[in-house]
This record gives structure tokens, sequence and C-alpha cells, in this order.
């Protein structure tokens, strides 16, 4: 399958599409990581990292995926006598609950049912109840297609001095408004193969100096994802270990693509690709899985009302040239969800919902 013209396009979200242009970046010849080839190369696009976070803070870049910096986060941000509160609405803020709790983190949690938002207001009574070295939330819940509010929540969060404010935006990042500096994100983290659109193996996550100051009150933050250190080597424009330098050629090419977009275009498209998204739902008689005034511009968690083969329709798109998802683990056949992220196109999710139509009208 690697002729272009057989290529199964991915609709899923995660791993996503990842454009021609952005995969030959990427056989660009090696350059050994401690020369001035590539400390030029780190500081382009670490400065462009900068710029897609909307962040003056440095922005670190690991060879992991997003999990890794989940670690690093918990073990940076939360001190081991204190506690984190990880706000719970799907299955990766319940995984990042448990990633603090194997790295031995007192943890809370405020929790609703999957398919719902975390409101601000639930934050602000959890704080003023108990005094918390971090709050812990994953801006868009991918497994439930839910975003949460994190500007109000971030509002919330800092009333309190000692609390840390940690934003998964795997699934956001480059796909939703973010603005880290003004809405006073302590750490946003994300993955490089979800809506940032390039093949997996890179993390990225901009650091605030608060985040520092923690850091060095922790004696034992690991060594792979010790925060002090990743930033101390953004200082140098270089990474402690050998990076992945195939992705980083692939992150400079596609930071180029989505500065020339322009944010705000980047995420005006991703609402546009929602509204499409949901007006195919509403025409075919499905429901939607995530809760009203929540729902992500990067996923579409379709409530599967018409007890449709999600199986079925999976192998029927395949046959038409694209990988689609069938729900994520227990909402596996009771949602299916159209990822609608990174580099998609209007053009190429028409596509997708015109075989989506197609084997509705035949079930
Ligand atoms: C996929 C995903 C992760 C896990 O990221 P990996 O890069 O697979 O480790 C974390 N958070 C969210 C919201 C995700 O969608």
């Amino acid at each position: 399958m690697t002729d272009d013209t057989q290529h199964i396009r991915l609709v899923l979200p995660g791993p996503v599409e990842v454009r021609r242009d952005i995969l030959d970046a990427q056989t660009r010849w090696m350059v050994g990581h401690r020369t001035a080839d590539f400390s030029d190369l780190f500081a382009r696009v670490e400065g462009k990292l900068r710029q897609a976070f909307l962040t003056a803070h440095p922005v670190i870049v690991s060879t992991s995926s997003g999990t890794g910096l989940w670690e690093g986060a918990s073990r940076n941000g939360i001190r081991d006598d204190r506690r984190a509160l990880h706000l719970v609405n799907g299955a990766f803020s319940e995984r990042w609950a448990r990633v603090s709790q194997a790295n031995g983190k007192q943890v809370e949690v405020v929790e609703v049912p999957w398919g719902q938002a975390i409101t601000a207001q639930q934050v602000a009574e959890a704080l003023r109840r108990g005094h918390y070295d971090a709050v812990c939330v994953v801006h868009n819940e991918t497994s439930t297609g839910v975003i949460n509010p994190i500007r109000e929540i971030a509002e919330a969060v800092r009333q309190h001095d000692e609390t840390l404010f940690m934003v998964d935006c795997v699934s956001s990042f480059l796909g939703a408004e973010l603005r880290v500096d003004d809405w006073g994100i302590d750490v946003a983290l994300t993955s490089s193969q979800k809506a940032f659109a390039l093949p997996p193996g890179l993390s990225f996550a901009a650091i605030s100096p608060r985040v520092l100051d923690r850091a060095r009150q922790i004696p034992h933050r690991g060594y792979y994802f010790d925060f002090l250190e990743l930033v101390e080597w953004v200082g140098k424009n270089n990474t402690p270990s050998t990076p992945a330098i195939s992705l980083i050629y692939a992150a400079d090419r596609q930071l180029d693509d989505v500065l020339a977009e322009g944010l705000d275009n980047r995420w005006a498209r991703h609402l546009r690709l929602r509204e499409m998204a949901h007006a195919w739902a509403a025409q075919h008689g499905f429901g939607l899985f995530a809760q009203e005034g929540y729902r992500s511009p990067t996923v579409t968690a379709v409530a599967n009302s018409r007890g449709m083969d999600t199986q079925a329709l999976a192998a029927f798109m395949l046959g038409r040239g694209f990988a689609i998802d069938t729900g994520y683990g227990p909402l596996k056949g009771q949602t299916f969800r159209i990822a609608h992220m990174g580099d998609m196109s209007e053009t190429m999710l028409q596509e997708v919902l015109d075989g989506l139509s197609i084997f509705v009208a035949g079930d």
C-alpha cells in the first residue's frame, strides 16, 4: 500500500492523516544533534511552537508520545506530600489520573459522566474545599467528543496561587482556540499525531516558570521527563538526549503551513467541519453523544441511535478508502466517531459523509 492512489486515508481520532509534503520532509539527511545545523533547526521549530501555543515561555520537545509528558507533568508539577485534582470526564482524563497515581501522587477527582463537560463552578467548589498542587484536565476528551471550558476553568484555578493548571491539549492543539499565556495555563501538552497532524513519536509542552519553581521543590522528578533538564536544554536549542530528528523536520514544515493558514483560520475551519458533521448526523436521524454547548470542533461522537452495525460501517468505508473509528472502548457500537482534526479539508470530510450516507441508506 505504498502507492498513493491506493492508500487508506485516516479519519481516525489519532493517528490522523498526514499530508505527503509532511511525510516527505522526514526524508532529509540526518544531522548530528550536537551540531549548529541541528540547533538552527531546533531554534526555528521552538520559536514557531511558541507562536502556535501563544506563549512566551519555552516549549519542550519530547521524543515520546503524549503519555510521556503526562508522566512528566505529574512528576514535575505535584509534590509527593500534596494532592492533585484531576478532572475526569472520559477515557483520557481517567488515564492521566492513573498516571499520577502510578507515580505515587495523591489524586482526587472531580468526575462527571462520559459525554458531559466539567464546569468552572465544579472546579471552584473543589478548590474551596481543599488545597491542591495542580489541577489536571483534558481540554478535548477524544473518547467522547467533549470539549471542556478551559478558559473559565483557568479563571477558577488562577484564584489559587499554589495551584498549577496543567492541560492536555492532545486533540485540540491547533484545532480549537487555546491561548496558553492569556488564559494562565502552566503546562499545555500535546502529541504529534492528533490535531497537529504529524506522524506519531513526538510530544510538545509549553512550560510556565511556575512549573519550574515547583519542580525545584521535588527531588525525584525522574530522568527522561525532567522538565528542569528539558527546559534548560531548550535554552541551548537542543534536547538532553537524541531526539527523533526526522519528526522534527516534519514539525518544521508543518508549523510553516499552520502559521501560514493562521491560527484563527485554522480554528474557524474546524468549527465549519464540526457544523458539517453535526448537520450530517441530524439529517440522518442520529443524536450526538456530547452534551450540547460542549461539542468538540475536532471530533464528533455520533450516538448510534439507529443501532447500526458499526463494524459493517467501518468495513464499508474501508472499501471506499477511509479508515473510520467504531467508538472508543466501552462506547464501541454505542457511538462512532468522525474525526475532523488536523489538516482535514471540507472536501475530504464531504467525501467521508457521502460514503456514510450511502451506507446508512442501504442499512
Ligand atoms: C491520544 C490521546 C492521549 C494519549 O496520547 P499518546 O500520544 O497516544 O500517548 C492523551 N490525551 C488525549 C486527549 C488523547 O486523545
